[in-house]
């Protein structure tokens, strides 16, 4: 078989050039609706590279179908290798992935090499692309810019996505990009902190998963039940993992009502301390009217889930969140003293104080 490097890390058999838009490169699904990928670690990772190559994948696996399991008989696998590379899609049987590389650890940059494997192309290279983005191709001094016969699945462009070049990669001249965003020169391209809302998106439609995933990746911001302030439908199942940059998350509920039960086993949103359902939990099904306490994760990911049963709606929820380096009650313009002193009675409102130790307790000012 004749293997040629495509785009700089995509490995691709000569005749298999489009992307996106091969089905029998894609991943099988198996009856319980998820597609189980088994990724093979070598001996020679370091402790430190497979929690990395782990926690990367387990986002993955959070927030779509795709789920990384143990191998047992299966002879579709993939397996990691030293490098930064991928092949295009399913390849059939053993298939090498390269994510153990400098400059490849972040945890975008491994995603985006598995987004390969799933069967994902650069998303500069997609047909429509043209319309975002200006190729300066006097400035390129080796890759592939071309574009390709793509599947866009009916979601947009994303300069924001994990499987974007940066402005300046394969430039021959420092300070000269190769990539520059239109009509707006200055939007971010590039980033690899992780997968964008819209990564997420396509994975979910490419793999007609059922799930309903939401990435807020940003510094602040807030988030709603669906349909808030009118009732959230039944028979609902939604995720928002939040993820902050090296920082400690702050989240606060500004309006709670859920369907009350016993144990809240109808309808609740339970709260955890990372990236995955197996991560810590931070609030336990919580359900009927709030308000809650306000909650920190000590990571920099916060996985917020809402479920509903089969009758029975409320108005649902609002929540904001913001980086761990300010008070949840910043806007108080009281002295520093009687903010503690705020925190310190609200603390003794809610069972749940180890949250509120845990933020005092680093807080600089007090
Ligand atoms: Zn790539």
């Amino acid at each position: 078989i004749e293997i040629v490097v495509y785009e700089g890390d995509i490995l691709l058999r000569r005749g298999r050039r489009s992307a996106i838009n091969c089905e029998s490169c894609l991943w099988p699904k198996s009856q319980d609706g998820l597609v189980k990928i088994s990724p093979g670690l070598l001996l020679f990772l370091a402790m430190t590279e497979r929690s990395w190559i782990a926690d990367a994948l387990q986002e993955i696996s959070t927030l779509t179908c795709v789920q990384f399991v143990n191998r047992t008989t299966e002879t579709d696998y993939v397996y990691v290798e030293h490098g930064c590379w991928s092949y295009f899609g399913k390849i059939g049987g053993r298939q090498a992935v390269g994510l153990v590389k400098n400059g490849c650890m972040d945890k975008g940059a491994i995603q985006h090499e598995m987004n390969h494997a799933l069967g994902f192309i650069h998303e500069q290279a997609r047909s429509d692309r043209d319309r975002f983005v200006k190729i300066m191709w006097e400035h390129i001094v080796a890759g592939n810019f071309g574009k390709v016969n793509s599947k866009n699945l009916g979601l947009p462009y994303d300069y924001s996505s994990v499987m974007h070049y940066g402005a300046y990669d394969f430039s021959s001249t420092p300070g000269k990009p190769t990539i520059v965003p239109v009509p707006n020169p200055s939007v971010p391209i590039g980033q690899r902190e992780g997968l964008s809302n819209l990564d997420v998106a396509k994975i979910n439609k490419l793999y007609k998963c059922n799930c309903c995933s939401n990435v807020l990746p940003k510094s602040k911001g807030s988030f709603t039940s669906v349909n808030y302030p009118s009732p959230y439908p039944n028979n609902s199942n939604c995720l928002w993992l939040i993820r902050i940059h090296r920082s400690k998350i702050f989240l606060q509920f500004e309006a709670f009502d859920l369907q009350h039960s016993s144990d809240c086993s109808s309808d609740y949103i339970k709260i955890y301390n990372g990236n995955s359902k197996n991560s810590p939990v931070l609030l336990d099904k919580y359900c009927g009217k709030g308000p809650l306490p306000s909650l920190v994760a000590s990571g920099s990911t916060m996985l917020v889930e809402f479920t509903s049963d089969e009758s029975i709606t409320a108005t649902g929820f609002r929540a904001s969140y913001h980086r761990g380096t300010n008070t949840p009650l910043q806007s108080l313009e009281n002295s520093i003293n009687s903010i503690c002193m705020e925190e310190l009675k609200i603390l003794n409102m809610y069972s749940r104080v180890v949250f509120f130790c845990y933020s005092l307790h680093f807080h600089s000012n007090c």
